[in-house]
């Protein structure tokens, strides 16, 4: 069965950009339900941690480096197949290929700066959400 939770920051970029309260707006009205949030900001060691899993990519120094460049919105989101169903919701990771009214579509700039981070399986959704919070954080 589906799992029912998700991992979610809202990048540097879209903070920058003024977009919290929109994309908390879509996320809401796709139907989550948000059961932890703060406004954070990852360290580089954070970083490295979190998107370990690309450090053999070409582009791990850029990311690490666009991740800790200002704070972010780190979010538990609820909702049956929330994996699949928040993927969707967000958008192909290049923005150029983001369907229409995706959250990439409407508020990323490109596929680095990509405006929000979903996990990619109920299994990441976890081991993530425990990262960014504390169980006395998780409502
Ligand atoms: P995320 O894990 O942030 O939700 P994703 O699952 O859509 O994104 P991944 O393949 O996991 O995409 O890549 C993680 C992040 O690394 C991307 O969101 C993007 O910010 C960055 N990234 C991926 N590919 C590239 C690339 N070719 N050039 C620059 N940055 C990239
Ligand atoms: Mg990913």
């Amino acid at each position: 069965m589906a799992g029912t939770k998700t991992l979610t920051m809202i990048k540097p970029d879209a903070v920058r950009n003024g977009h919290i309260g929109a994309i908390l707006n879509d996320i809401s009205a796709a139907g989550f339900r948000i059961s932890a949030m703060k406004l954070t900001q990852l360290s580089k060691a954070d970083a490295e941690a979190f998107y370990a899993v690309h450090s053999e990519r070409p582009f791990f120094g850029e990311l690490v480096e666009f991740m800790t460049s200002g704070p972010i919105v780190a979010a538990i989101l609820e909702k049956d197949n929330a994996v699949e169903d928040f993927r969707t919701l967000i958008g192909s990771t290049n923005p150029a290929e983001a369907a229409e009214g995706t959250i990439r579509a409407k508020y990323a700039t490109s596929i680095g700066e990509n405006a929000v981070h979903g996990s990619d399986s109920d299994e990441n959704a976890q081991i993530e959400g425990d990262f960014h919070f504390a169980g006395r954080e998780q409502f």
